[in-house]
């Protein structure tokens, strides 16, 4: 999962996700539409699953994480689907200017209608509190949370790399940068999740919330942030931390006679 902040020639900001790789097909006849979404879809039956499934995200994920469901969109979000078995890809452009969510997904019927629309939909959610200024790696944070099993494994088996080397992603750099490769992928997702267990999800979006604010006046918003809501020194004992909590989290399993040795993670 690739992402990144692209800017059009024409000085549009388009905040860019990308969760897989390309497509190069659009096979699209049928639309379904609600209040929050406008899906295009190969059949009826499917536009009309995927705007039901997206409405019910899109309430279950503003309720947990905002505590409560949105207001109705202002535009719909539009949707296009593609259906391939081979592929899992999906990317949603959030056109600041029009407050308007653009949202691919290509994959099995099963990924576009449930992990692959979720975490697009997460995505949305997030818009609605942060606009186009959520850091990147806590919204991927956020919506990998909703990816299927395999993208978990895959992300497991990255940070167990970083323990077996002990060579990490610098975080000071991580909470500034977009995150473009699968490593830096990893860690953001990681250290999100680390976070959300030291306090909750509304204490996490505070944390980040409020390192936004700080860091337009101060420069410093990340370790000013930290302070205030987790009472963690600084960046580096962010890192310091993590790193001690992913070591913790992975369990070296003794060799047993007649087995091959490997690593098991909690
Ligand atoms: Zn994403």
């Amino acid at each position: 999962m690739l992402q990144g902040l692209q800017r059009a020639t024409e000085g549009i900001a388009l905040l860019v996700f990308l969760c897989g790789t390309m497509s190069d097909k659009a096979t699209a006849t049928a639309v379904a539409s609600s209040a929050n979404f406008t899906v295009l879809a190969p059949t009826q039956r499917l536009a009309d699953k995927v705007v039901g499934h997206a409405d019910a995200f899109r309430r279950e994920i503003a309720e947990e994480w905002l505590g409560d469901e949105l207001p109705v969109a202002t535009r719909p979000a539009a949707i296009h689907i593609e259906i391939d078995d081979t592929r899992s890809f999906a990317r949603t452009v959030i056109d600041a200017t029009q407050g308007r969510h653009l949202v691919w997904l290509v994959g099995s019927e099963e990924g576009v209608t449930q992990s692959l629309l979720q975490h697009e939909v997460a995505h949305v959610v997030m818009a609605a509190r942060f606009g186009d200024a959520m850091p990147i790696w806590a919204n991927e944070g956020i919506a990998s949370r909703y990816d299927n099993s395999r993208r978990h494994a895959i992300r497991q088996q990255q940070l167990a790399g970083f323990v077996a080397i002990d060579s990490w992603p610098h975080v000071d750099r991580l909470l500034k940068e977009p995150v473009r490769q699968k490593w830096t992928y990893a860690a953001a997702v990681s250290i999100t999740d680390f976070l959300v267990d030291q306090g909750g999800k509304k204490k996490f979006l505070d944390f980040v919330a409020s390192s936004t604010e700080v860091a337009s006046s101060t420069g410093n918003g990340w370790a000013t942030a930290l302070r205030k809501h987790y009472a963690i020194a600084s960046v580096a004992e962010l890192e310091s931390q993590w790193h001690r909590s992913v070591r913790d989290s992975i369990t070296l399993r003794e060799p047993v006679p007649g087995q091959a040795s490997g690593r098991l993670f909690r």
